[in-house]
């Protein structure tokens, strides 16, 4: 097999990083990011709240016994989800092979990526100073051969850190840590292993296998193999979302045709414009009906292209709605779908008429770009408006 090459980059404190870089009156303070509900916990800690004790998932009570002057902000997940996304592209300019573990938190395999732009280390340093320009934050990156390693890696510099573990590095770096390091070694397993006199990962190497999955059990194999170095899961990239999709509930059920046909026109648009801004196109649209005895019925069709244009979502749904909808009824709810995405690049979408096909995503190139500056439903296209 190919030697392959793992970053594994994480975020310094992420939320609570954020915050101190919006407000440069909390930089240098203790920053809890969490409400101070007796009940809540520990979201993030900056590294000056860090130095008492506190840390993420800790009960807020017990965090501000140990930091009393510590700054308590309740989390803007909308804000740290905007910075996520900033993060995922700048990693997505160096490979397609990012696998996002979290908001802060993500593999990239790069081992295709270095006749562009270097060998690991380059790349790495290059992502930590895109950042740093455009995010104002910074990370840690662990590189290695595999993800294990490099997840490792990342933890032993932080913050701001850059490790690497070389196959050679093992013996020196990796085998006097100890087990609760272990990837899916948790505080259980962690007490089964001391008494049996495991504490470090180099014991762990060095156990006999059938004595550990006596211990651990199916997962022993994995966590053996891992100690040793051992680690062939791939980077999989994969998409938040599996479909795309926009539900209305009327303010009074209703039976009145010719509104329902503009609410479905908004549904469309708004799919449409979420699969574009996302950059993917799906292949099936489902139309959901919820009648007012909350009777809900769901029917589909599946196109032979993948598509994320508004006036073909709206031509589907309009027709499964007419084959469907029992007229005696009237409607509490009514939603659009779009499932089967991909991304658009290996579903170019073909067309009898390219000239058209490239005028029409031009045209919604532009009326995208104006709907994003000046809010939602300015620009409709009025054929798609006309009574039918
Ligand atoms: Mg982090």
């Amino acid at each position: 097999m190919m030697e392959r090459n793992i970053l594994h980059i994480d975020m310094d404190a992420f939320y609570a990083a954020i915050e101190q870089r919006d407000n440069p009156d909390l930089r240098g303070l203790p920053v809890i990011i969490g409400s101070r509900h007796p009940r809540s916990v520990v979201s993030t800690a900056s590294y000056e709240a860090r130095a008492f004790g506190v840390h993420s998932a800790m009960p807020m009570v017990k965090a501000l016994k140990l930091c009393p002057e510590a700054i308590c902000i309740p989390p803007n997940l909308k804000k740290y989800q905007n910075v996520s996304e900033k993060i995922m592209q700048i990693f997505n300019k160096y490979t397609d092979l990012v696998e996002a573990l979290s908001l802060d938190e993500a593999f990239l395999d790069v081992s295709g990526s270095q006749r562009i732009f270097g060998n690991p280390r380059v790349i790495a340093q290059r992502i930590k100073e895109n950042i740093k320009e455009q995010v104002g934050l910074t990370c840690s990156i662990g590189i290695s051969y595999n993800k294990f390693l490099a997840k490792l890696a990342s933890d032993l510099e932080k913050p701001n850190g850059m490790t690497v573990i070389c196959k050679e590095d093992i013996k020196n770096k990796v085998w006097p840590l100890p087990i609760n390091k272990m990837w899916g070694i948790g505080p259980k397993s962690s007490i089964k292993l001391e008494k049996c006199n495991i504490r470090t990962i180099g014991q762990l190497a060095q156990t006999d296998l059938n004595f550990l999955q006596n211990i651990l059990g199916s997962w022993g194999a994995e966590v053996y193999h891992m100690a040793n170095g051992i680690d062939n899961r791939p980077v999989v990239p994969h998409r938040e979302a599996h479909s795309i999709g926009h539900e209305t509930t009327f303010l009074e059920d209703t039976v009145d045709l010719e509104f329902i046909k503009m609410v479905l026109l908004d549904l469309a648009q708004e799919v449409g414009r979420r699969l574009r801004s996302q950059k993917i196109k799906g292949k099936t649209i489902v139309l959901k009906l919820r009648y007012s005895d909350f009777k809900t019925i769901t029917r589909n069709h599946t196109l032979m292209e993948c598509t994320d244009r508004d006036d073909l979502i709206y031509k589907i749904a309009i027709g499964l709605f007419k084959t469907n909808y029992d007229k005696n009824k009237s409607l509490r709810l009514i939603g659009i779908t779009v499932t089967g995405l991909t991304t658009g690049e290996e579903h170019k979408q073909i067309s009898l008429f390219p000239v058209e096909n490239e005028k029409s995503n031009i045209l919604y190139q532009a009326l995208d770009k104006i709907n994003s500056k000046y809010g939602e439903k300015t620009v409709t296209r009025a054929r798609l408006v006309r009574k039918s």
